[in-house]
């Protein structure tokens, strides 16, 4: 499929004059139309339900809007929890999908009546303690088979090289410690395979954790309530590639617990995911101006965000597609890197990408920022994080988080002598003008 950008040239240089560059902006447009569609996707299970991967974009707008949509949140840490608590997502709404978990995080999450879903065998113990004796009535687990997990069109991923989850001799002995102490609902998780753009992952995921359920219920007696499939469901970043096609994917999981939990009689399961990257990635991107062109060994296009904005491709060398507004259709005859300001070499948006030629000024909208975008920024270089907008269903954009200033910077030398002096630098500069 081409990449289209979801706002014009014009669309931006209105927003600019409100809101300058650099910002993500989000499409709630897309956002609404694909909860939608994941929705109808799971209908058939009645239990289904979505719980979004707060760590892919927190940001309370977005969260609200989702949960218009009866999905809730996945959060792994106490920052997150709050934040759903904010929005008021809270109890069952709540996926507590965390690792290397503090005993006060725990703590929080059985206050807000999450589902907290252990990470790990001793856990069980750590938990029972951090709650003073005693379980929630529900809980999940979260099972690593090891090895590698692999699918027909070769992806594969690696989970016996990961951190997370239980074996499956931990995984029997937990659910029936669990079940022993009393607790009534029982879940499984797991998360095996990251950005799969394929619809056959769900559906080989649901077949091998229905299978594993079945056993579960024949050797120890305990009949799970809910299956969790967690996130991984992937967005293509190149251009050219079939995105996956959620239906088709709800349709997949239907027909492995058709096949395997009916027939042991396992008929009322509940389907959870965590989806975070599959829910808002395509519908968020970032806007950023060129400002330098630099002709050296390359040609290089110096833009006014960096790595903090947006640091996949800096992190792990990942994709990101570029448009130029307003010469989406002129040929791309340059080749160019595409560089923030960082003192790192690193700081590249694009290696020799094939782009239209650039002029000073012009705007670049870089595509699928929606999710582990914004959220993964930090302050290298003393960088602040950017606003980010949403672009509503009439066109017209808010801000839904201001960019970060330098007070934001400066904030946690609070109380030290040195602040007074930052607070009047601050406001020397802001008199300089832009
Ligand atoms: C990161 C994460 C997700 C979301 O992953 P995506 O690839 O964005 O779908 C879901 N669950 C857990 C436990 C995670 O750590």
């Amino acid at each position: 499929m081409k990449k289209v950008p979801f706002v014009t040239k014009q669309q931006i240089e209105e927003i600019v004059k409100t809101y300058p560059t650099p910002f993500h902006i989000y499409d709630e447009k897309g956002i609404r139309a694909n909860a939608k569609a994941v929705k109808e996707a799971f209908a058939w299970n009645p239990g289904f339900k979505e719980y979004f991967a707060v760590k892919a974009t927190p940001n309370p707008v977005l969260l609200q809007i989702l949960h218009e949509y009866g999905i809730g949140t996945d959060c792994s840490s106490k920052t997150e929890l709050m934040l759903s608590a904010a929005c008021g997502i809270t109890g069952g709404d709540i996926m507590f999908s965390s690792n290397d978990t503090p005993a006060e995080e725990f703590v929080y999450a059985d206050q807000l009546g999450a589902t907290i879903n252990l990470d790990d065998f001793t856990h069980i113990e750590f938990l029972e303690k951090a709650l003073g004796g005693r379980f929630p009535k529900t809980l999940s687990c979260r099972y690593n088979p090891g090895g590698v997990f692999k699918m027909s069109n070769g992806i594969m991923d690696n989970p016996g090289d990961a951190k997370y989850g239980m074996t499956k001799e931990q995984l029997f002995e937990a659910y029936r410690i669990l079940h022993e102490k009393g607790v009534e609902r029982l879940g499984l998780h797991a998360f095996l395979a990251s950005n799969t753009v394929t619809n056959e992952y769900y559906p080989q995921l649901a077949g091998q954790l229905f299978e594993l359920a079945v056993s579960i219920k024949e050797e120890i007696g305990v009949s799970l309530s809910f299956i969790n499939l967690s996130g991984g469901v992937g967005v293509p970043y190149v251009e050219d590639a079939e995105p996956n096609d959620i239906r088709k994917i709800g349709e997949g999981v239907r027909e492995q617990y058709e096949r395997v939990l009916v027939p042991a009689g396992m008929t009322d399961v509940a389907i959870f995911t965590e989806m975070g990257r599959f829910m808002m990635a395509p519908y968020g991107g970032l806007v950023t101006k060129a400002i330098h062109e630099k002709h050296t060994y390359k040609e290089y296009i110096g833009v006014d965000a960096c790595a903090v904005n947006l640091m996949r491709p800096a992190m792990y060398g990942a994709y990101h597609h570029i448009t130029v507004l307003g010469k989406e259709d002129a040929p791309k005859d340059e080749t160019y890197d595409v560089t923030g300001s960082l003192c790192e070499n690193n700081d590249k948006f694009a290696i020799d990408r094939k782009l239209p030629q650039i002029d000073n000024g012009d705007y670049l909208f870089i595509h699928d920022t929606g999710a582990h975008g914004f959220a993964m920024g930090y302050n290298y270089n003393g960088k602040l994080k950017s606003a980010e907008l949403l672009l509503r269903e009439d066109g017209s954009a808010v801000q839904i988080r201001r960019p970060e200033g330098p007070m934001d910077y400066f904030a946690t030398f609070d109380g030290m002598p040195v602040f007074d002096e930052l607070k009047k630098q601050m406001e020397a500069v802001s008199k300089l003008g832009s």
